[in-house]
């Protein structure tokens, strides 16, 4: 792709299992998007947690999205080769004391926290202690009382006060792995992604996003939630129920469907092939016929 050269999307599944059309949903919306300002478009495995990881759904994932027709730029960048770099940006956020070890099990905290936006607000417990032995305790980001507000592209302004709504979280978890807050502003930043188009489950996490971007002084991308796809429970759908894959040998039907769900025009007829229907995508997308949704 070429052209507009400053707009960077990207879509970053987990390879947890093979792609949803939830997933499937997210990855059109944001690859539309890309096509529709001409701009650059990269896939990113948000394989950092290793142990969630399944066997070969990598490789399938990206095997899907060919049927399926996307075509990205660059190399794909794998999370769990960038386990030194993780490590840098962590070292700089201990420097300025903005880190500190907790061993605080989740029992402990759910008897002494409010619920917050997203669950317990962690209370501060070891907040203040100065506790050095790092093994086997997970790291957490001192988080503050100022309002971060971003206006998100379909689902409107929103504003949170961190310490209020979610308290200090875990940027390096307690199993060694880098937290999926701290990792995908990194690679956001590595990658000069300006433009964030995925599911609406992560709205509530993009005040963290935003909070880390702000201490690390890394450049604010903009977001967009797309709607999410739910199951007859009203679940999201998720891989590792293996929720309807996306069948790679019928790719057009599965772009119509997602296509769909986004609430955009219909196409005049069928494309006769999934280039046809990219190339009816590019010219025809509009992110605003998308309404705002609860998560
Ligand atoms: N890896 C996440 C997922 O598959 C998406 C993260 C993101 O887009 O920021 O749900």
């Amino acid at each position: 792709m070429s052209g507009k050269p400053n707009y960077r999307g990207r879509f970053a599944p987990s390879p947890t299992g093979s792609l949803h059309f939830g997933s499937l949903v997210a990855a059109v919306a944001s690859y539309a998007d890309a096509l529709h300002e001409r701009g650059a478009w990269l896939v990113r495995m948000e394989d950092v947690d290793q142990g969630r990881v399944v066997k070969g759904s990598a490789g399938e994932i990206l095997r899907t999205l060919e049927a399926l027709g996307f075509e990205w730029d660059q190399e794909v960048l794998f999370q769990s080769r960038r386990k030194s770099r993780y490590r840098e940006i962590l070292a700089h956020l201990e420097q300025q004391r903005l880190v500190y070890n907790c061993g605080c099990s989740r029992r402990e905290i759910a008897e002494r926290a409010q619920m917050g936006i997203e669950g317990p607000v962690y209370p501060g417990t070891c907040r203040r202690s100065n506790d050095d032995d790092a093994s086997g305790k997970a790291l957490r980001l001192r988080t503050d009382q100022s309002e971060i507000c971003f206006t998100d592209r379909i689902q409107g302004r929103h504003c949170q006060v961190l310490e209020r709504d979610v308290g200090d979280f875990v940027i390096h978890r307690a199993d060694g792995y880098t937290a999926y807050q701290l990792a995908v502003v990194i690679d956001d930043a590595d990658q000069r992604i300006n433009q964030v188009v995925r599911g609406a489950d992560l709205l509530l996490s993009t005040p963290r996003q935003i909070y880390v971007q702000k201490l690390l002084d890394f450049a604010h991308p903009r977001y967009a939630h797309v709607p999410l796809v739910k199951d007859r429970l009203g679940r999201k759908l998720s891989k590792q129920d293996q929720a309807h894959p996306v069948a790679a040998k019928t790719p057009l039907p599965a772009l119509q469907s997602a296509w769909k769900f986004l609430q955009q025009a219909p196409l005049p007829e069928k494309p006769d092939s999934v280039q046809e229907f990219w190339q009816w995508a590019a010219n025809n997308w509009d992110m605003s016929r998308i309404s705002p949704s609860n998560r």
